[in-house]
């Protein structure tokens, strides 16, 4: 296992955050990329644990005082994965996970040739629809433009290098184990 950073996108409602929360557990040794977002907070989350919660300007400064090693807009928001905490972590030799949208991790393979690029995948279009219908932390405008995603980053999912279907939890959380080990 020589690479060091790995980047995980899907769908949104795919689960992506409970796989890699099953993977962390795990895993303790890897770093999970905190992001910036102008997108409000659900509740239960928190500044600086699940997203740095940025103003639009404050978002804006960063990109204009090049901070960001990409960002992207998603749904109505912007999404960004700031350089320092990324180049500290490769400089210290530590593993290191970005959980980004898929504009986002194809924008870091251009800059990073050796990430790896992991997309999740749902068993079904019925089931992730399912899913995030099944977590109500979104309205309803919310979750169609969310569904409106899906096809271009299924088409965006033919560039990546791996793809994990995350049909049983269990077993997703251990290939993408395995993934990583094999990387
Ligand atoms: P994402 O981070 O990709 O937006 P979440 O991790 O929030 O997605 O998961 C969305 C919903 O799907 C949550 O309610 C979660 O409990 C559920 N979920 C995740 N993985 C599975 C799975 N393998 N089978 C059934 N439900 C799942
Ligand atoms: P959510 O609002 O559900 O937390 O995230 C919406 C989407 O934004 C997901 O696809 C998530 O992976 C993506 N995302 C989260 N952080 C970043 C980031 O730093 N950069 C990019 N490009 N996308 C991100």
């Amino acid at each position: 296992m020589n690479k060091k950073l790995y980047v995980i996108s899907g769908s949104s409602g795919v689960g992506k955050g409970t796989v890699l929360k099953g993977f962390m557990d795990r895993n303790p040794s890897f770093m999970l990329s905190i992001s910036c977002t102008t997108r409000a907070p659900r509740p239960g989350e928190a500044d600086g644990v699940n997203y740095f919660f940025l103003s639009k300007e404050e978002f804006q400064n960063c990109i204009d005082n090049d901070k960001f090693l990409e960002w992207a807009e998603f749904a109505g928001n912007r999404y960004g994965t700031k350089k320092k905490y990324i180049n500290q972590c490769l400089a210290d030799g530590k593993d290191i996970i970005l959980e980004i949208d898929t504009k986002g991790a194809l924008q870091v393979k251009k800059q990073m040739p050796e990430a790896v690029l992991i997309f999740i995948a749902p068993p079904s279009l019925e089931a992730l629809e399912a899913r995030l219908r099944g977590r109500h932390t979104e309205d309803e405008a919310t979750i169609q433009k969310r569904l409106n995603e899906v096809k271009v980053e299924l088409e965006r999912a033919k560039s990546f290098d791996k793809t994990i279907i995350n049909d049983d939890l269990e077993r997703a959380i251990a290939e993408l184990e395995a993934e990583i080990k094999n990387a």
